[in-house]
């Protein structure tokens, strides 16, 4: 696979070499792995001809079957009319805070995230605006989906829908909606949908000190984001879809996009909140201006992308069933190859109500609370209640199995900056 991969090569018809890379953690660690074992000096990460490796994970492996003939059932035209009736009802209320995104995702045999955002470009009549080609629109989707990990428990294409979702209740809140050009609706869609892009469903202090080549290319700073950025624009140029823009709104657009993206870097979430406090402090947002809407509109990525905790019990205690699941199996690998345990992923030592009530307390409360200071509207109240009942109900957990019920991780404990733990990273 290591040696296919380095080889692989993908140039699109104008000659231009795509830029997604793939990011599967195994692969690089199993290289940083077998170059251990031949060499005694793990000194040298990676090499150079290792960082132009130019298809996704994802893709890579679909190609690999195909050309060695293995089929991989595709059910996709096995659904009757029921559920395709049943997922054009549920998408009548896609605006609803209730929305089932797992229900969704069943009832389109895994294709939440191409119908929920193919649904939403032409609800905000941005097909029409943007005179945009319907097969080249459903082609890029179709991309993106694909290029998400199914087999990560959190970090896949319906994260990205539920995401996408959330995003489009809050482009439709007052404060927003009388604002928002249509360009600004366009990036945050296509912001929300890609944000993921390629997670290998391991997160950023696990690639550093596996050496992966992603860290080296990003020189260890938001270095996934960084990454499902690059793969969002590589796929934009490849999918052709606003081929018949000017080159400059299709930079600026990219380059947009890339600000939105990075925004979701959770380590960076305190200089956004203080930013954004300062502003409501002084209460100089104006929604004119161009760059407050632009920031405005971060924000809103932000919180759509940690907004788990703000949903019904029933769908966000599944999120946090997931994540932990991804959590621990990152700590699996970690002590099998001895890499040291990430904080949150030992499943000896942790919780799913320690590691939510932490999230919960030092993430998801701040921002909340600044979010419904700015739009301060019945879907805000409603988020900020199911906040506080989940909460509740993860202490009650926690009462439960430690008879106890003021633990807060020591993981979040430990942090002098509101931000997820960080290991140290290694230079
Ligand atoms: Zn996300």
């Amino acid at each position: 696979y290591i040696r296919m991969l380095g080889d692989v090569r993908v140039r699109s018809r104008a000659g231009f070499e795509t830029e997604r890379r793939g990011s599967h953690p195994y692969i690089d660690f199993l290289f940083i792995f077998l170059f251990f074992v031949a060499n005694s000096e793990i000194e040298v990460s990676v090499s150079a001809r290792n960082v132009r490796r130019l298809l996704s994970f994802q893709r890579y492996l679909r190609s690999s079957r195909f050309f060695r003939g293995i089929t991989v059932p595709n059910s996709s035209n096995i659904l009757d009319d029921d559920y395709n009736g049943q997922a054009k009802c549920m998408l009548e209320k896609v605006g609803n805070w209730n929305f089932d995104i797992f229900l969704f995702d069943r009832l389109t045999n895994g294709n939440s995230l191409v119908s929920l955002t193919f649904h939403l470009f032409n609800l905000h009549g941005l097909i029409e605006h943007f005179q945009l080609d319907t097969m080249k629109l459903r082609r890029f989707l179709v991309m993106v989906q694909e290029d998400y990990h199914s087999q990560n428990p959190y970090h896949n294409a319906v994260h990205a829908a539920d995401v996408t979702q959330a995003m489009h209740c809050y482009l439709k809140e007052p404060k927003l909606s009388k604002s928002l050009t249509p360009w600004d609706v366009l990036l945050s869609l296509i912001a929300a949908a890609t944000h993921d892009l390629d997670h290998p469903g391991v997160n950023q202090p696990f690639l550093i000190k596996t050496n992966h080549y992603l860290a080296t290319l990003y020189k260890n700073t938001s270095v996934l984001e960084n990454h499902h950025w690059r793969s969002a624009v590589g796929l934009l140029r490849e999918s052709g879809l606003f081929a018949h823009m000017s080159l400059e709104n299709r930079q600026l657009m990219e380059s947009q996009i890339g600000d939105l993206i990075l925004a979701t870097d959770i380590s960076q979430q305190n200089e956004y909140l203080s930013m954004f406090r300062s502003h409501l402090d002084r209460g100089d947002l104006c929604l004119e201006n161009a760059n407050h809407r632009h920031f405005i509109l971060q924000m809103a990525l932000k919180c759509a992308d940690i907004c788990n905790p703000c949903r019904t019990w029933e769908l966000s205690k599944q999120w946090s069933e997931k994540v932990t699941e991804e959590f621990f199996h990152q700590g699996d690998i970690e002590k099998k190859y001895h890499l040291g345990v990430s904080p949150l992923c030992d499943r000896q030592t942790e919780t799913i109500a320690n590691i939510q009530i932490g999230f919960m307390t030092y993430l998801v409360e701040p921002l909340f609370g600044e979010w419904a200071r700015f739009s301060n509207t019945r879907l805000s109240q409603t988020m900020l209640g199911h906040l506080g009942l989940n909460k509740a109900s993860w202490k009650g957990v926690q009462r439960e199995q430690s008879g106890s019920g003021d633990d807060v991780d020591p993981a979040f404990e430990e942090m002098d900056s509101d931000i997820l733990p960080q290991e140290p990273r290694l230079s």
